[in-house]
């Protein structure tokens, strides 16, 4: 098959152009003046000799923020699932999660590819299993079956709809996972999302588990990275992993400045987008031709079907891209809108009212 790479990347420029109301992602953010001007102060060195002084900055703060030992950063989000599991893991064995993984349905199979790992997935609401749906998946079925090893945890719940995860539900399976030798890594791409949606404090969410990580790409607003944290044993071969994967790094404190700057500036803004998302579910909630997938909206993921039978989701995202809106069509009738630094109350209103315009005149 003949693949135009170039057109394809002078169209994705042309329609990005179009846009005036992203809520695609909220990796869809562009770096503030502030920022910039971070990243332009930046004090640079050789990350992979250790002489970066910027990142080893942002590592010992993040892993202080987690309540963990040591802390490495990384390049995305999908690296610091990746190399958590190729360290924590063994060929052949099991990584639990729900049926709505970011590592199971988005990193390219990575888990298999990387590691030569299985995944166990589990069927459950918000992405949000039960202690009891834990166990069931932990039963063993002796020496011929693979072993369970890790189990991811989610947090916020992506697909789920932006979910927080309870911390008693963390608490007792940890608990259960430990007992069973099975490591717990949380997926913590939105956690700080959970922390300030929810009140409370980072360590609590994190103390029961062996390894975690936040994105900096997300609602942070920065253009690269994420880091991931855990045991200083668990961080140093991750370092090795990190190499090994191509992702050593050299003058890093180009883009680790920035993560810096978003732990003092755009963390407690989340609530922003929060109440933004809120207001959007609200609004929809009032549309015929709309059902949401989650009653309340937690944080900054809204997820809804459109039920008019002559429109799809695909062709409302068409009509609303038309109008310099984007939201992403995730099957026939699912659509996910998300709410970031680049958003506005007034986005919002002006949302609800092209899709209550396209809805009622289908
Ligand atoms: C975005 C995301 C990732 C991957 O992060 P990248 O920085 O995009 O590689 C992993 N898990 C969840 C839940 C995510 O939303």
């Amino acid at each position: 098959m003949k693949v135009d790479l170039a057109a394809n990347a002078r169209e994705a420029v042309a329609i990005a152009k179009r846009i005036s109301i992203d809520l695609y992602s909220d990796t869809n953010t562009r770096p503030t003046p502030g920022m910039r001007k971070a990243i332009a102060n930046a004090e640079c060195g050789n990350e992979q000799a250790l002489e970066d002084p910027t990142t080893n900055a942002l590592q010992e703060r993040v892993a202080d923020m987690l309540g963990k030992e040591a802390a490495v950063f990384l390049p995305s989000g999908s690296m610091c699932n990746e190399i958590a599991y190729r360290v924590w893991g063994r060929q052949g064995d099991e990584i639990i999660m729900d049926k709505t993984g970011h590592a199971l349905l988005f990193e390219t199979g990575g888990p298999a590819a990387l590691s030569g790992l299985m995944i166990k997935q589990l069927d459950s609401p918000n992405g949000i299993f039960s202690p009891e749906q834990f166990e069931s998946a932990t039963h063993s079925f002796g020496r011929h079956a693979p072993r369970p090893r890790i189990v991811n945890i989610e947090n916020t719940t992506n697909l789920g709809g932006g979910c927080v995860w309870p911390l008693d539900k963390i608490q007792a399976i940890s608990e259960m996972a430990h007992a069973a030798d099975i490591k717990v890594h949380m997926d913590g791409a939105r956690l700080l999302n959970a922390v300030v949606a929810s009140g409370i404090p980072t360590r609590d969410f994190t103390k029961h588990v062996d390894s975690v990580w936040i994105d900096f790409s997300k609602g942070l607003g920065c253009p690269i990275g994420g880091v991931l944290a855990g045991p200083a044993d668990f961080i140093d071969e991750a370092f090795r992993t990190k190499h090994q994967f191509g992702g050593a790094l050299r003058q890093s404190g180009i883009v680790t400045s920035a993560c810096l700057y978003a732990l003092d500036h755009h963390v407690e803004r989340l609530a922003d987008d929060h109440a933004n998302a809120a207001r959007l579910h609200a609004g929809l909630a009032n549309i015929s031709g709309i059902n949401l997938q989650n009653d309340i909206c937690e944080t900054n993921l809204v997820f809804y079907d459109v039920t008019v039978s002559n429109l799809s989701a695909p062709a409302l995202a068409v009509l609303l891209l038309e109008r310099g809106i984007r939201i992403g069509a995730l099957s026939e009738t699912r659509m996910r809108a998300v709410t970031h630094l680049d958003v506005s109350k007034a986005d919002i209103d002006t949302t609800l009212q092209a899709i209550n315009e396209i809805v009622s005149a289908a």
